[in-house]
């Protein structure tokens, strides 16, 4: 599996970046991650937005989604000009329901509304979801190939069960959209860096990606209160790709 980060801040891009969205490939099978404001124009410089097999979303907030709003247009000019017929595969909690219909446009998508405990085999992958802390219904996923696993947390704020769901995995990514610092003010809805690695080092993971960062934030600070937790930790990168595999 390769996993390439298209985006990694929320909940706004940091100048130039790019919010949520991440491309998973095997084999020659192409899904998107999330799709966050700038992660159209990123995800073109792989591949043809309308290639897609299909798009996951961890959940309707729009620095998971935004970028859905202008895919569909490239997914209307590749349907008049014959370069895709068939509606691009949306998998996606289907709550709140106004967020979830407003994405859908002239059948440019199949939606298709997913949620926890269900299982999905999509190409080669095979897909579990586990509900998050979140102030939307939000999806962590666990994908797994004969190759690897990789476990992404959607945003969440700490619970012990996502441990329990990462156990193993070849690759975590893991928001962590706060630092210590946050955690005095009785922060919700996300993790810190520190929280992040804590799940690692409980799910015995062999490598902690962090993602989702706050753009005010310093990530080195991130990166060495991580690192206190699970000595491995690293810092997404966009426009990095990363090999996920035993
Ligand atoms: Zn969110």
């Amino acid at each position: 599996m390769k996993l390439t980060v298209l985006g990694c801040c929320g909940p706004y891009p940091a100048a130039g970046g790019a919010c949520s969205g991440y491309l998973l490939e095997e084999d020659g099978y192409r899904v998107l991650i999330d799709c966050g404001n700038g992660v159209l124009s990123r995800l073109q410089q792989h591949l043809k937005s309308w290639e897609l097999e299909a798009v996951l979303l961890s959940h309707l907030h729009f620095d998971h989604t935004a970028d859905l709003m202008v895919l569909r247009y490239a997914l209307d000019y590749a349907r008049a000009r014959g370069l895709r017929l068939r509606p691009l595969p949306l998998y996606s909690p289907s709550e709140p329901a106004s967020e979830f219909r407003r994405l859908l446009y002239k059948e440019l998508f199949e939606p298709v509304p997913i949620s926890a405990g269900e299982t999905l085999s999509l190409g080669p992958f095979f897909l579990t979801f586990l509900e998050t802390i979140h102030s939307l219904p939000c999806l962590a996923m666990r994908i797994e190939t004969e190759k690897g696993v990789l476990v992404y947390s959607g945003d969440t704020e700490y619970f012990d069960g996502l441990a329990g769901f990462a156990a193993g995995a070849d690759l975590f990514l893991c928001e962590a959209n706060f630092q210590e610092e946050d955690m005095a003010q009785s922060p919700a809805n996300h993790l810190s860096a520190a929280g992040a690695a804590r799940l690692a080092a409980r799910a015995g993971v062999s490598r902690l990606l962090l993602t989702h960062f706050h753009p005010e934030r310093q990530l080195a600070l991130s990166l060495e209160e991580a690192r206190k937790n699970f000595a491995a930790a690293e810092l997404a990168q966009e426009g990095e790709s990363y090999r996920v595999a035993r």
